[in-house]
């Protein structure tokens, strides 16, 4: 019996399995439940099933299958009782065993709430050496290597210190309490995996895998050489290097695959959104008539799951989704945070009126068929709301904070609302009225007030989520059903939690729980095997579909790899083995590849904005295709037919005599002609029509806003040295870092939710090092003469008249050798000065050349003005990256001895520019040839 099959990608992997299932275990009973089948996920069981059902057309026993994780458990169980642990669960026995063994790893973050994210990242940690089998003896080397000190910040070192300790003690409490994580369950069941008999199976089939942990491989390998597994893979003609290394480590090759038969018609379309995307969709199913059976949407990133079903369902009848949706994007994780909120800001006994507000006039809340007819509640929230708006008289209008009972006691508030009603023909009496009100407090409030522990918590949680359900409007909506459904799995795992009861301060118990929601997805309902399905990419793993959509094909999004490092650096990540990240793409890539080629129709979608750029997928598929055709762009024209080009020639300006007469007054600053310089058409916006960027406080900060924060903490830090040396003490630190901690927690915290912790740990981990920095500087430095000091700046005079000009300067240094720097501090990601003295003299004046050559006025015209004022210093000026801690220097090396040559290249090439701002010939025109810039442009969507 052949123990290795390869197919093709093009074969039907599902179709391929039941051929071989009825060819090799046939029996008259048709029986096949001493065949196990093992997939990746747990969707291929349900189409395997259903495709022997189609082929034996009888009733019959099918094969027992499992998903991998399934398979593990069950290995595991055939020895042992055991059950799986919560995620929370898991993390609080790492914190209680971090506090017991490795306390001052806690020391910025003793609360558990603190921790938290900490928590998860070592769970995950520990999770992958336990599924990649990394015994303690290599550990141990990373310990011995911690003790020295890696380059990553300090509290890593001191994590990995004591990695083997808190490794072994997580394994005995998860022991104890006969509770395991699925790493530990792995790592369990391939040691277990020798002793065990399967003599309720003849044979299991391992189908459709690709990248192994080693403790999975294990498993494999045991069986294969015990004659009792079967595995089955996919290839192609090319290399996949993570294949051939399983052939290698299971000890035999995986033999090349036999030629594809079928070639799939591939359509590249581009939208310039998700909505466009979503109508592209509905266009190619409507035009091609596709067989929704026959089809599968794949969408890489979930937000766009409600654009593309809001577009669809117009033609949508049966449809199946199964994707992770993230629960806190959901109205019900939205309102349970905001009733957390409203707790988190009382004072005393009393609600802050703003966020009573929020909570009783949520659309769900004010809603609830309290009373039969639900309209009794509405009428009830909005008195109180004008009520408390002062728009009607009341003894609490404009507080501040409120009380429940002050509202309940108001008695005028009854006939405002009795009144209403009567208008819209429903009569109650005033007490029936305060009933209702009572019960809509005690729902949204009361029962919300003094929580200690995660049981209470799951108490009350049971009881809203009762009360959404019989009284609100809640279950019309599938995606909110669902959401429910998962808070109540949620509020399940809290009641049978071993630390239930501990005792917790309410704020930290609602900070846990909606930690818990940030990191909960949720999967939809539907017929799996009927309908369309809408997938993501690793839920098409084995199986085929004869049309095949995949949405976002863009770079970040597909491939999708991690944006942030993980907590262990990926040197040591390497070290341990543990090199999963490093074949992320490659896994990606080859679930991709394995889709495409196994339909027949294949519409490749992606979002063409310059800020967006089309997958290295796609670029790949265009180059095969040219090669094979030996000429260029057959695949555009392959597209043509379905292009939506949707971008109009980008508008220019005229510049109108009223525009001239604005620019002659116009006092330039350095960012203003950095931005002319990158786009006129910006500058335009910004500056001349005056447009602002929208600043939503609710949304995530941008670049711009970290920026302006590093900004002003290091100006308000660093005022004390003004006049002297700065000297970086341990007590300055200290002192620097509690208040970079509680601006933090005031600006962004909220803001950004379960991604502040790393954004935060990254923004400290930069300051450390600049610290460390100025540490090291601060014995060439003389004084501090000042800190973003506006006052600098005045007139330039050129031959086409005089200009003012404003500036600001971040830092100015008087150095030990008497010279001046200036320092103009950086936090974006590239950071450039002006070009060496013998390449701005080939610079032609172009704005384009100018732009390549001088990058930013920025630096020659703070040069020029603190030349001014301090005309007999040596000066020079740089730009500080707070990002990797490095000077960029306005003079370079070569050029001591001609600063004046540099600088009068750079106010030649200031007055052109000037020039042709005030040129009526030359129209503002926009500049999108860095795609960089019109990504963080705020005008983006007006110059379409
Ligand atoms: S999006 Fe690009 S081209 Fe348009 S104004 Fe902004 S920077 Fe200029």
């Amino acid at each position: 019996m052949d123990r290795v099959i390869v197919y093709n990608f093009d074969h039907d992997m599902i179709q391929a399995l039941a051929d071989y299932i009825l060819q090799k275990y046939e029996k008259s009973s048709n029986d096949f439940s001493r065949v196990a089948v093992v997939f990746g996920g747990k969707r291929p069981a349900l189409f395997l099933k259903k495709k022997l059902a189609e082929k034996i057309k009888t009733s019959f026993y099918p094969p027992q299958c499992f998903s991998i994780e399934e398979f593990v458990n069950y290995l595991v169980s055939k020895k042992e009782s055991f059950s799986i642990a919560t995620d929370l669960e898991l993390c609080y026995w790492l914190y209680q065993i971090s506090k017991e063994k490795i306390p001052h790893i806690l020391i910025t973050r003793d609360k558990f709430y603190q921790f938290l994210p900490w928590a998860r990242e070592i769970l995950s940690f520990i999770q992958e050496l336990d599924k990649e089998r990394v015994d303690d003896g290599t550990l141990t080397t990373i310990e011995a290597s911690a003790e020295i000190g890696y380059e990553v910040p300090e509290d890593i070192n001191v994590l990995l210190e004591s990695i083997v300790t808190l490794r072994k003690e997580f394994h005995h409490r998860m022991e104890d309490k006969r509770s395991f994580s699925s790493g530990y369950v792995h790592l369990k069941a391939s040691q277990l995996i020798s002793e065990l008999e399967f003599s309720e199976f003849d044979n299991i089939i391992f189908c459709g895998f690709y990248y192994l942990h080693k403790t999975e491989l294990d498993i494999f390998k045991t069986l294969v050489q015990r004659e009792k597994a079967v595995l089955m893979f996919q290839k192609d003609e090319e290399l996949w290097p993570v294949l051939e290394k399983l052939g290698k480590e299971l000890s035999f090759s995986i033999p090349s695959s036999p030629k594809p038969k079928n070639k799939p018609r591939i359509s590249i379309l581009r939208g310039f959104d998700i909505h466009s995307q979503a109508g592209l969709v509905r266009e190619v199913i409507k035009r091609d008539k596709l067989n929704f059976n026959e089809t599968v949407i794949v969408l890489p990133q979930a937000q766009s799951l409600l654009p593309l079903l809001s577009e669809l369902s117009p033609i949508l009848t049966d449809f199946n989704v199964s994707l992770g949706y993230p629960v806190n994007r959901s109205t019900i994780s939205r309102l349970i945070e905001t009733i957390f909120k409203t707790q988190m800001t009382k004072n005393g006994e009393k609600y802050y009126a703003r966020d009573y507000l929020k909570v009783i006039t949520h659309p769900l809340i004010k809603n609830l068929k309290i009373h039969d007819e639900p309209a009794v509640a509405r009428v009830l929230v909005h008195k109180i709301e004008e009520s408390l708006l002062g728009i009607e008289e009341a003894d609490f209008s404009g507080s501040i904070f409120i009380s429940l009972d002050e509202i309940e006691k108001f008695r005028p508030l009854y006939p405002r609302v009795q009144t209403t009603l009567n208008r819209i023909g429903i009569t109650i009496e005033p007490e029936r009225l305060e009933e209702v009100l009572k019960e809509l407090h005690r729902v949204v409030f009361r029962i919300w007030e003094g929580l200690t522990n995660f049981e209470q918590l799951a108490l009350v949680l049971d009881e809203f989520l009762r009360i959404l359900l019989e009284r609100s409007l809640i279950y019309k909506s599938p995606l909110d059903t669902r959401v429910i459904e998962k808070i109540y799995e949620i509020k399940n795992e809290l009641e049978t939690m071993d630390f239930k009861k501990e005792i917790f301060p309410q704020d930290e118990l609602f900070k846990i729980f909606i930690d818990k929601l940030e990191n909960e997805m949720i999967s939809f309902l539907g017929s799996p095997l009927k309908g369309l399905q809408i997938l993501g990419l690793y839920e098409t793993r084995a199986l085929s579909f004869k049309n095949v959509i995949i949405i976002d094909v863009n770079e970040t999004v597909l491939p999708k790899l991690r944006v942030y490092e993980p907590l262990i650096p990926r040197q040591i990540m390497l070290e341990l083995g543990l090199n999963r990240l490093e074949v992320e793409e490659e896994i990606q890539r080859y679930h991709f590849r394995r889709l495409i080629k196994s339909a027949c129709s294949v519409y490749l979608i992606y979002d063409d904005r310059p800020d967006k750029e089309r997958s290295r997928f796609i670029e790949e598929i265009i180059w095969e295709e040219e090669r094979l055709q030996k000429k260029l762009n057959v695949v555009t024209q392959l597209r043509a037919g379905y292009q939506v080009e949707v971008r109009e020639k980008k508008a220019e300006i005229e510049k109108s005599e009223f525009i001239l007469q604005g620019l002659r007054k116009f006092t330039f600053s350095p960012s203003s002609l950095d931005i002319y310089l990158n786009c006129p058409l910006q500058f335009y916006y910004q500056y001349l029509l005056k447009v602002k960027e929208n600043e939503n406080l609710l949304e995530e900060p941008q670049a711009v806003d970290i920026g302006k924060f590093l900004h002003k903490l290091l100006e308000d830090s660093f005022a004390e040295f003004i006049g002297t040396r700065p000297k970086i003490t341990k007590k300055f630190k200290e002192k620097f870092f509690k208040e970079f901690e509680s601006r933090f927690e005031h600006e962004y915290q909220r803001r950004m939710g379960a991604e502040a912790f790393l954004v935060k740990y990254i923004m400290e981990h930069r300051l450390q090092r600049f610290l460390d920095n100025e540490h090291r500087r601060s014995e060439d430095i003389k004084r501090i003469i000042s800190l973003e000091d506006d006052s600098i700046g005045g007139k330039i005079k050129f031959e086409i008249g005089s200009f003012d000009f404003i500036c600001k300067i971040d830092r100015l240094e008087e150095l030990q050798d008497g010279s001046l720097l200036i320092i103009d501090y950086k936090t974006g990601g590239s950071i450039s000065a002006p070009q060496r003295l013998s390449k701005l003299q080939e610079m032609e004046m172009t704005r384009e050349q100018i732009k390549k050559r001088i990058h930013s006025f920025q630096l020659p015209l703070y040069y020029y003005f603190v030349k001014k004022r301090f005309p007999d210093c040596r000066i020079n000026a740089a730009l500080y990256s707070l990002r990797n801690i490095e000077f960029t220097q306005l003079f370079k090396k070569e050029d001591m001895g001609s600063e004046q040559d540099v600088i009068n290249i750079c106010l030649k090439a200031l007055e052109f520019i000037i020039s042709e701002i005030l040129n009526p010939a030359v129209p503002f025109v926009p500049d999108d040839s860095d795609p960089r810039i019109c990504r963080n442009c705020s005008y983006f969507y007006l110059c379409k």
